[in-house]
Parts: C-alpha cells; structure tokens; sequence
C-alpha cells in the first residue's frame, strides 16, 4: 500500500507543491502537485531529488547538553532557567532569538509572541534578513505596506517580463519554467535580464545588461527619465495616487552624468532597454537578491518601483514591480513579526496603538517597546558581550553569516547558546551548550507563505526519529516553563488559529494582512486547507489577487510615494583590492547544504566550490583553469577555490557561491571574506560587492 500527502517544498520561495508517496516499508517518492497554483505539478531538480534528502545522517535525536545525551525535561528547564536568570541580571535585551525562512509561520509566530510580548524585549531577527529585508523597506517606503502587489501569473501575461539581480533559472527554476514556457507561447513576449553576470537565466533574454555592482538607482533613474521624454507618464495615476514625483525627478536629474559611469553600460545598451519598457504597456519587473544584498538595497528597490508608479504600470494583469522571496516562508515570517523592527500582523513596533492592540490581544505582560537588534547588530551585541543569551533556530550563521569568523568566534564565546536544529553535524550546532532536536521537511506540520502572497500547508508524511519535536513545541515548553501564559498550544492548527484572529484584530483596512476568515479553524479544516492567497477577510469569500491597480496605498493618505534617489553606486575597490566579488547560489544545493548535500545526485552538479575569473583577469594573475586561488578580502579573510575561466562576467569580477561549508571545505567558508557592511534603512549586509584581490595558490 501507499498513501499520498499533499506538502510544500521546503526551498526557494516559488512554494512548490509536492505529493509525497510513502509505502507500506517506507519507501518515499515525490513529484509536483498538479493542483498546486504556484507550480501545477513541475519541480526543479531539488524539489524532486526531496526523497533523497531523508536520511537520518547527521540528525538530532535526543536533547544533547553540553556535549551529552540528556531527557527532554532537563533540557528545557535549563533554557527556561538560564533565560530567567540572564533577564533578571542583565534585562530583557541581554537575550536574543535567531531564526530562519526555513521554519514554518507556526513556529514563527510563537517565537515572536514569546520575545516580544512576554520577555519584553525585540532582539528577534531571523536570516530572512539576509534575502529580503530590502524588499520589505521598500515596498514600507512606497507602499505603507508590504505588500507585493502582483501574482506569477503575471510574468506569463506580461508582454515584457524585467529580471533586475535574479538568476531565476537556477533559483527560482519552476517560476522561471513558467516564464520560458510562456515565452514559447508568445514569440512576442520580451525579456530583458540586468545581471553583472552572463547566467542560466540570461539565455533566456532577448536583452541582458551586464550592470556595474550596484548600478541599477542610477539605471533606474534614468529609465524614469526617459518615460517622461518617451511621454509614457500615466499623469492621471501620478496626480491621483503618488506624492513626490517632482522630487524623484529633480532627483534622477541631478544624478545626470553620473549614470552612464555608475550603469557600466554603453548609450546603446541603456537606450535599448528604455525603448523597450516605454514602448510596452504590460511590464513586470522581478527582483531578488541582486538588488536587495546591497548597502543601497532598499534605494534600488524604490528605484524599480518609481518606475513602476510614475507608468500605472501596478497591480493590473501583468504589470508591477515583483520581489522574489529567496527563502520557503521568508513571507510567512514577515506576517508574523520575524523582523526585529516589526510586529505581528504587519504592524509596527513604532506604532503605539499598534503595540496597545498586540498587547492586548496577547494579554502580554511585557511589550517590546522599540525594535530590536537586526542580524547583523544582534552577532555584533553577541560579540561584545551585550547579549548573554541566544537561541539559534534552523539556520547555520557561522557559514551563512557576514564576517562569519567573528560570528563564530562571538558565539563560541557567548555564556549560553541554545541551537534548535533537525542536523547535530552544523557548525552552528556544534557550538550549542543546548542542542534541541527539531522535526524536518516531511515530519512537521504548519504552514508556509510563498513569494505571491500565498499561504501553503506543510504537512508530514513521517516519524520524527529519536524524540525530535517541533520548534514551535520547544518553546512553548520554555516559555511555560518561564511561567508565561497563553502557550499551551497542543497543535500548529491552535496556533494558526489565533494567528488568523490577531491580523483580523480591529483591522478596519488599515492593514494590507488580513487572514481572519480562518480565524475559528478547527483541526480539520487545518488539515483540509488548500493554497490562498492572502488576504481573505472575515466575511469576505473573495480574496484580492492584485493590489493598488486603483491606488489604495497604505500610508495614511492613502497614496503612494516616489522615493527621491541621488545613490551612487559605493566604490569599495582600491590597487591592493582591485577585484569585485560577487556571491551567490548553484543550481543544485540550498543554503549550506544540510540537507541537498545528503544527495550525491545533486551534488554531482558542481562538485566543489570554485571561483569564476575572467580569462583575461587569469593570465594577468597567472592562473590557469583548474588551478587553486586564494581569494583575499580587504577585510581580512581567505578562501581557497579552483579556478573557473570564464567571460560570463566582465574582467574585474568574481563569483564564488555561497554553499560550501567549514565540513565540506574547510577554505570555502565564502562570507568570512564578507565584511559585516548593511543597508542603513533595511540592515541587509552586502553580499555581492567585496573587494577582493587573487592569486594562484601554492601550498607551501
Ligand atoms: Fe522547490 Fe523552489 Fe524548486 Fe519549486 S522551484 S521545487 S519551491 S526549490
């Protein structure tokens, strides 16, 4: 016998579903979902390579307490106590929570309920930080919300679909399929990829703008002023629905000059592209980590959306700005407060009536009153000691980290360090005094939101081995144990529920997110519960697809906002580090690899980690195909990687990816090369533009 369960893939943020079939021996297979509105049955090579990521190599089993094998209850009487005491000593903003897009809105949602409504203090951030968080201060800045106003159906009606930083073919490979497929359809459909590299993406375009690092405001800008001599304003929705269009002008004028130096991109290349987005009326322009690992992330991210807003070109079939979600629940997180500077429900912790409502929903003893330290800030509190306390969940930052040597060494040094994780073998976890074992991708039960707003079930199909519980399950045991009320949840559904009731809690519209149609779910329906999209309002069957095709912003005018942007592109490099370096993903693996790099299929791809160097960059440093390099950063770190020749990108930059491991190679571990530099407004670090310097490796 079989028997077959409908989940979501625990990847990128497309949010694949997957029928997962287990036999009568155990036997698992997966493939797509053909129901499933986000994929229609595709999957990319990790998505079906899910069954071979099951083993139990590596996983956690048992509570392990410094370095031994201990009972459920000992374990969670010791976070409980020493939370206790370090909050009693130092204040509720000595301890911190570290989560992670990899958990599911459940688990989130506690977490945040414990931190800020019950500790009392907002030091919860989460490594979503490090894929979106640009996309959220944008979209706040423009919006009043965050909202993403498009569908991805949109991409397959769009007559010109825009890919600014995104290589979608290999990291958001089912979205990209249905992009190429409709391309196929439409020999008229144009695409155009603005990427410093030549990708797997860009063969798909009829126009790929091989950008500068960090060259897309000065882009952008200048598209917009184009659109204005091209005369394909929409005057009617800039007069009805934005404010500040004359500043975001004056602005992009007063950059001038500066943006043929700032694009790297010839008159030509430039013209090209603002022909082709004046000339067509159904424009979707897609971002991802591209734009939003940047220090000017958030600037970037305004830049496409003025655009956007000065044509009308938002919210309508095929039409608007899109961020794509790196992350399975980067979304979800965000809808609960999974940001150290935001609240549940998309509400604000600046707000006061906004706290008020969350304290009283909760009946919380102890609200967090001001935001909290985002990623980066919280490893640098943990380094200097300010924070005495930290649970890490599902998430690996010795690796994924900037200045991930200092990361490592701050939480080596840190009094108590909590690690809630399915794999015992992370480098993260290896640190823990306190190793929870958690439940993975086929064990646990909860919910996920992709990167068009939709609201997915995880459901599970196996065992947990050994006595491993899920997150959320961890610490509502703690937060019992601390003596916190409103935390004897027995299901992820009771949590879903009140996490359905909170966003409907006095939302008179005010608010973008909204799911209290589900607020009285009960434990079957919870089970039933097929992908919406979000929001769906109580006593409201309808959901809305799109947003602000009619204006309706957020802000409390009701309008949008042009952001006025003068941001030049930061110059990092100098004679002793010429060399940009760029970071990012491979096909085949996800994050650091605990979970792919259990599929020798997957890892067959891309064996190793390597860096890709102009042949021209090559011979003037010496180096041949193949050979070792170590990469050096101004910052003062080191990799050593085989080299790649290639002219996929211009001479004067490197790609390395990001997910080879301290385990799997010990000189591979690339953001210990990343200083910890972050967006001012977003506090995303800057992942791709390092200045670096090379040379052939010899051992010595
Ligand atoms: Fe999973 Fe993303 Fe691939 Fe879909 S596209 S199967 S969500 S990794």
């Amino acid at each position: 016998m079989t028997h077959e369960v409908k989940t979501t893939c625990p990847y990128c943020g497309v949010g694949c579903g997957v029928i997962a079939r287990v036999t009568d021996a155990g036997d698992v297979s997966v493939s797509g979902d053909p129901d499933h509105p986000a994929n229609f049955g595709r999957l990319c090579s990790k998505g079906s390579a899910l069954a071979e990521t099951l083993g139990l190599e590596g996983r956690a089993l048992d509570p392990i307490v410094q370095g031994k094998t201990t009972t459920w209850d000992e374990a969670l009487d010791l976070v409980a106590g020493r939370f206790q005491e370090t909050i009693a000593e130092y204040g509720p903003d000595s301890v911190a929570f570290y989560l992670s897009g990899q958990l599911l809105t459940e688990d989130y949602y506690v977490a945040n309920k414990l931190m800020k409504g019950f500790i009392g203090s907002a030091n919860i951030d989460t490594n979503s930080r490090l894929c979106m968080a640009s996309s959220v201060a944008g979209h706040r800045r423009a919006f009043g919300s965050d909202t993403v106003p498009g569908t991805y159906e949109d991409l397959e009606l769009a007559d010109l679909v825009v890919l600014v930083g995104s290589n979608m073919g290999w990291c958001h490979p089912v979205l990209y399929q249905r992009l190429a497929a409709a391309k196929a359809k439409r020999p008229g459909m144009k695409v155009v990829v603005i990427d410093p590299r030549r990708t797997a993406t860009s063969d798909l375009a009829d126009l790929h703008l091989s950008i500068a690092p960090d060259g897309d405001v000065a882009l952008f800008n200048e598209l917009l002023l184009s659109l204005m001599e091209q005369r394909k304003l929409d005057e009617g929705y800039i007069l009805g629905n934005t404010e500040g269009f004359e500043e975001a002008v004056a602005a992009a004028r007063r950059m001038g000059l500066a943006h043929a130096a700032a694009t790297g991109l010839s008159h030509e290349e430039r013209q090209a592209f603002f022909r082709l987005f004046g000339q067509t009326e159904k424009v979707v322009t897609c971002y991802s980590q591209g734009v939003n690992q940047s220090s000017i992330g958030t600037d970037k991210v305004n830049a496409i959306i003025n655009c956007h807003l000065a044509t009308g070109r938002i919210g309508r079939p095929g039409m608007g700005p899109f961020s794509l979600t790196g992350q399975p629940n980067a979304m979800g997180g965000r809808e609960v407060g999974g940001l150290a500077n935001m609240l549940a429900a998309h509400m604000v912790i600046e707000n006061p009536t906004h706290r008020e409502r969350v304290k009283r929903f909760w009946n919380a003893p102890a609200m967090a009153e001001k935001p909290g330290l985002k990623a980066v800030d919280m490893f640098e509190a943990v380094a200097d000691g300010r924070i005495k306390a930290l649970w890490i969940m599902s998430t690996n930052p010795v690796v994924s980290m900037p200045d991930a040597d200092r990361v490592k060494a701050a939480i080596e040094a840190c009094p108590f360090v909590v690690v809630s994780d399915m794999q015992a073998d992370t480098d993260t976890a290896r640190l823990a005094h306190v190793l929870l074992p958690a439940s993975g991708w086929g064990e646990k039960s909860g919910t996920v939101t992709n990167s068009e707003r939709r609201i997915s079930r995880q459901r599970p199909f196996l065992t947990p081995p050994g006595t491993a519980r899920p997150d959320w399950w961890h610490m509502a045991q703690v937060a019992q144990r601390m003596g916190f009320s409103g935390f004897d949840y027995t299901s992820p559904a009771e949590i879903f529920a009140e996490h359905a009731a909170l966003s409907g809690f006095e939302n008179d519209g005010e608010r973008d997110f909204d799911i209290s149609a589900h607020a009285g779910i009960d434990q079957a329906d919870y089970e039933a519960l097929s992908p919406f999209q979000w929001p769906q309002r109580h006593g409201q069957s309808r959901t809305t697809t799109r947003f602000f095709a009619k204006g309706s912003f957020y802000h409390a005018d009701r309008k949008a906002r042009f952001i006025a942007l003068e941001t030049a592109p930061p110059c990092r490099t100098d004679k002793a580090f010429p060399l940009v370096l760029n970071t990012g993903r491979v096909r085949d693996h996800w994050h650091t690899m605990t979970r792919t790099g259990k599929s020798a299929r997957l890892s067959a791809h891309l064996a190793e980690p390597f860096v890709e160097i102009h042949p021209r960059d090559a011979a003037g440093l010496g180096i041949a195909e193949a050979d070792l390099v170590q990469v050096e950063s101004a910052h003062g770190g080191a990799v050593i990687v085989r080299a790649l020749l290639t002219d996929r990108q211009k001479p004067g930059r490197l790609f390395i990816p990001m997910h080879w491991t301290g385990e799997t190679a010990a000189r591979a571990r690339i953001d210990s090369l990343v200083p910890a530099v972050t967006d001012a407004l977003s506090g995303q670090p800057a992942l791709k533009h390092v200045p670096v310097k090379a040379r052939r490796y010899q051992a010595a």
